[in-house]
């Protein structure tokens, strides 16, 4: 058979009636209505590799995945009022996922919500307002998620319009940061020492910090030796609670961990996640103790109606079953080092190669106009992701300058998928970028 046309009019239509700020990728984007594994199929009969999905762990189009939701919705989908085996076997399941302690879970619906919830509990457990949040960062959409989000590739306006209670502090990037290299952890701590200051100067007290574990929004880069297990340790003093926000690093993606916050050696008092969990079905928790999630009470009950639901709960227990079957986490941290070491090895080809951040799937590569004053080549990336849409990629560009190759594909990636990008991308960077 032919293949399909691509829909007349249909960019158009969405043009016309899906709201604006809801932007989507590419000027003239290719119509994708199928994918399967890494792959994704667009309606001119063209394959794109993805690598791009943070959310898609197991992959489009995983066969357990239909079967698991068909099976659930056709015996029993309501809300987490009601008794059901799902609810309690999912909830220990990700308990056990979790360092001990922390055998308390929430389950909502995306990450912005897991993050405002967590926001909430850490006013609830405190009776504090005052949050300490990076700059760079990236927490969601929801009122509270948005406040701590700071990220002027995302809002431009970001810096001027956060709320009192939001502290941004110095984006710990190694990198281009003002402090640079694995040990330049105490210029960041004095950061944040800072903004510790400005909330006594106000006479109020601290509620918590928030930030990634590894640093994804900037681009994957791992955060300075020794940062956390400071800042946690003066945020307790100061009787604030800590977030670990996971929603894009932890889940096994960075392969030599399970959770980001294990590469600097802390336990966040709060953990929140999504994505992942639910390989694209809309799937978020809250991960804290028992204590502080009881705090929640003084204000009364928590309910989401789908939140828990029991088809939710079997799309996060497949895909845990898939992660563990297919060695997800174990292919993460196998092909995202060769893949690593492969993009590392352009450095000498290309000046334009500035640094390759990051471990596992979870890789930033980023682009520079000059090796010794770091100018970012914001529009040479956005000139590249185009150029390798054309050779059957889909990539991204992230980091406040835009300028950062955001690479996290599917789990399930393969070697030769990740070779088949590289020399892709080799041979954009070979017509001369
Ligand atoms: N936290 C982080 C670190 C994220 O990257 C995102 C999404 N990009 C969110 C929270 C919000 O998640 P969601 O889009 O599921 O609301």
């Amino acid at each position: 058979d032919a293949p399909p046309l691509e829909s007349d009019g249909l960019l158009e239509t969405r043009h016309a009636h899906f709201a604006k700020p809801q932007k989507n990728y590419y000027k003239t984007p290719p119509q994708i209505e199928r994918g399967f594994g890494a792959q994704m199929y667009a309606m001119d009969g063209r394959t794109y590799l993805d690598m791009v999905n943070n959310v898609a762990i197991a992959g489009h189009g995983h066969p357990r995945l239909s079967a698991a939701v068909g099976r659930q919705w056709s015996l029993l989908n309501t809300n987490s009022r009601f008794h059901y085996a799902a609810v309690a076997d999912f909830s220990k399941r990700l308990a056990d996922l979790a360092p001990e302690g922390l055998d308390t879970i929430f389950l909502v619906n995306s990450g912005s919500e897991a993050v405002d919830l967590a926001l909430r509990l850490a006013w609830a457990h405190s009776g504090a307002r005052n949050v300490i949040s990076l700059l760079e960062a990236y927490h969601g959409w929801t009122v509270a998620s948005d406040a701590v989000s700071t990220s002027i590739a995302d809002n431009p306006l970001a810096l001027t319009t956060r709320p009192a209670w939001v502290h941004p502090v110095t984006s710990p990037n190694t990198y281009r940061g003002p402090f640079r290299g694995a040990d330049s952890a105490p210029g960041y701590i004095a950061a944040v020492e800072e903004a510790l200051k400005n909330v006594d100067a106000k006479g109020e007290k601290l509620a918590g910090f928030i930030c990634e574990t590894v640093y994804g929004n900037s681009g994957g880069i791992p955060l300075p030796k020794g940062y956390l297990k400071e800042v946690y340790r003066q945020v307790h003093e100061r009787g604030g609670v800590t977030i670990a926000d996971e929603v894009q690093v932890g889940y096994g993606r960075l392969g030599h961990y399970f959770w980001g916050f294990e590469e600097q050696g802390v336990t966040p008092d709060i953990i929140t996640i999504a994505k992942g969990m639910g390989n694209g079905h809309p799937l978020g928790a809250v991960i804290t103790s028992r204590a502080i999630a009881d705090s929640l009470e003084r204000e009364g009950y928590f309910f989401s109606s789908a939140g828990g639901s029991p088809v939710s709960c079997a799309v996060g227990m497949t895909v845990l079953d898939i992660m563990r079957d297919e060695k997800l986490q174990e292919n993460a941290r196998d092909v995202g080092d060769h893949l690593k070491a492969r993009l590392e090895a352009f450095g000498q080809r290309f000046p334009i190669v500035g640094a390759v951040h990051g471990m596992g799937l979870y890789l930033g590569l980023e682009f520079v106009r000059d090796r010794a004053t770091l100018e970012p080549a914001t529009i040479e990336t956005a000139g590249i992701c185009d150029r390798l849409l054309d050779l059957g990629v889909i990539m991204q560009p992230t980091g406040d300058h835009l300028n950062v190759l955001k690479i996290k594909p599917p789990l399930c990636l393969t070697k030769e998928s990740a070779d088949f990008f590289a020399d892709m991308l080799a041979k954009v960077l070979d017509e001369g970028w």
